[in-house]
């Protein structure tokens, strides 16, 4: 059997291939159909450049049908789909195409120039653009090509796509994922979620990432669910689409602006028999205000770049609110304590997963990879969690010293080490304070030298032209000395303190 991921998607499109898949905001339509013609010419065209096998084809797209048609042509011609965030700039975009040794990038029309020039230094043999409204030259050139193609033979293990995480030491590793841990995920997450037929999915989640792509587009695609595209998160469009959705899945950021949003009522929700959190953890007070407006609790649900969903609250029984619920159907997961001895009853431990879900290592990091499993096949997650007496799973921290803020990963050590660079900064910390909004709120705690002059204004514009936008700290703050503990460790848990009201 064929154990290609789009294999498993079509054997289930929906027979009437003219109902739709795809709506946009703009009222485009994409039927059944579209999705299965349009990347069959987009896989012709990569088929005809003559690439070597598991080439991974970068991607660096704004959200559109047209991308997700492109991830799903990846998958056919059986090379590796490699997403990279919208926000990453040139010196980012740099190290993931030295890293991945993409032979194809497809970028935004409007960054060609600078995109393609560090492709060709990097080795890609093609860089391809495609716009939002269908622009660029990944379009023109697939519309020459033909609309059949017979989607490639997949082994299980073979690679599906890579996602890059950031490292603890500020160095992005790319987790691969084969087809089969695509796979059991969505099949698992399809049975456990109930979909249903006459689902409809409000997509407004980035397609760059673990959340938008795999847990939301790929159980749409796996159910033959239509889904309408937003753009990007808007509380009030999303308020005017819900009535028309089903099932709605989004950061815990998404959920605390809904409910700033007038006109978010129980009304408005009626026809949604779904929400779903993660990504980042859902305050217990979002999760009671929801309730209270809407009438509907929200499913929260766990999970990782390198191992898809690990845990869900449950979609019949009761969801309890500050828990990511029960681990998966198929997913093994156990806390151990500091000397990897499992935790008993309700203590606290470091938590690690087993599973066909869970990834096949770190891209060209094989020692890498090797630490972070046991010997026994056992990933370390690096979060720290706690079962309660009914077996729910809390994650009480972060073994790893990682910010999420709206959720996405930020890791101090690679925005520490752009501040250290800069001139008249001595030396740098920076945290996560929590944040209503954005869950926790990038803060940078500076040591300068006396004449240098800087103040709060002129490191923010620095970073922002170095980082993407929401890597960079939302505060700074500037001190004589970081507090160090006696190993000479910067105290960042007294800065959290210090700087939490930021
Ligand atoms: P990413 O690979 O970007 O999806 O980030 C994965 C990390 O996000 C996990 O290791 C957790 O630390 C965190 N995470 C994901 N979902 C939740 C959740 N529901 N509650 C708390 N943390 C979460």
């Amino acid at each position: 059997m064929n154990a290609n991921l789009y294999a498993l998607f079509a054997a289930r499109f929906p027979s009437d291939r003219s109902a739709c898949c795809i709506e946009t905001a703009s009222g485009a339509f994409y039927s059944w159909g579209d999705i299965e013609r349009a990347s069959a010419r987009m896989a012709n065209l990569f088929a005809g450049l003559g690439l070597p096998p598991a080439s991974r084809i970068a991607v660096q797209v704004e959200k559109s049908a047209e991308a997700l048609i492109l991830y799903l042509a990846t998958l056919r011609t059986g090379h590796v789909y490699l997403p990279l965030n919208t926000a990453y700039r040139a010196a980012e975009i740099d190290y993931f195409i030295e890293n991945a040794e993409p032979a194809v990038v497809v970028c935004a029309p409007e960054n060609f120039g600078w995109t393609a020039q560090i492709a060709f230094k990097r080795s890609a043999a093609h860089v391809i653009t495609l716009g939002a409204d269908r622009s660029g030259s990944l379009l023109a050139r697939a519309a020459a090509q033909s609309d059949a193609f017979e989607t490639v033979a997949s082994a299980p293990d073979d690679l599906a796509a890579i996602l890059y995480t950031s490292g603890t030491t500020g160095r992005s590793k790319g987790a691969m994922l084969s087809h089969a841990n695509l796979a059991s995920n969505a099949l698992t997450l399809q049975k456990y979620w109930h979909w249903q037929d006459g689902d409809v999915l409000l997509h407004a989640l980035p397609l760059f990432h673990v959340h938008g792509l795999f847990v939301a587009s790929n159980a749409a695609l796996l159910n033959g669910s239509k889904m309408i595209f937003l753009a990007r998160f808007d509380a009030a469009e999303v308020v005017r689409y819900l009535p028309r959705a089903t099932v709605f899945m989004g950061v815990p950021t998404f959920y605390v602006r809904l409910l700033a949003e007038a006109g978010f009522d129980r009304a408005a929700c009626s026809n949604v028999r779904l929400f779903v959190s993660g990504s980042a953890p859902l305050l217990l007070d979002t999760f009671n205000s929801f309730a209270a407006r809407t009438g509907q609790v929200i499913l929260e649900r766990y999970g990782m770049s390198e191992t898809v969903m690990l845990t869900s609250n449950p979609h019949d029984g009761e969801r309890r609110g500050g828990t990511v619920g029960f681990p998966l159907p198929e997913v093994e997961l156990r806390l151990v304590d500091e000397h990897g001895q499992p935790c008993s009853g309700t203590g606290i431990g470091g938590i690690e997963v087993r599973g066909p879900n869970v990834f096949c290592g770190y891209w060209q990091m094989p020692e890498k990879t090797a630490e972070e499993f046991t010997a026994d096949g056992f990933f370390k997650t690096g979060d720290v969690g706690r079962f309660d007496a009914d077996g729910y799973l809390s994650i009480v921290g972060r073994s790893k010293d990682l910010i999420i803020t709206g959720g996405y990963n930020v890791y101090p050590k690679e925005i520490e080490s752009v501040l250290d660079d800069l001139p008249g900064v001595v030396e740098s910390a920076v945290i996560g304070v929590p944040h209503a909004d954005f869950g926790e709120a990038v803060t940078a705690v500076i040591v300068c030298r006396a004449d240098a002059g800087l103040c709060e204004s002129a490191i923010v514009a620095a970073l922002k032209a170095r980082i993407a936008n929401f890597k960079v700290p939302k505060r700074v703050f500037f001190v004589e000395d970081l507090p160090r503990n006696a190993m000479g460790k910067v105290q960042k848990n007294l800065l959290r303190e210090r700087f939490r009201e930021g």
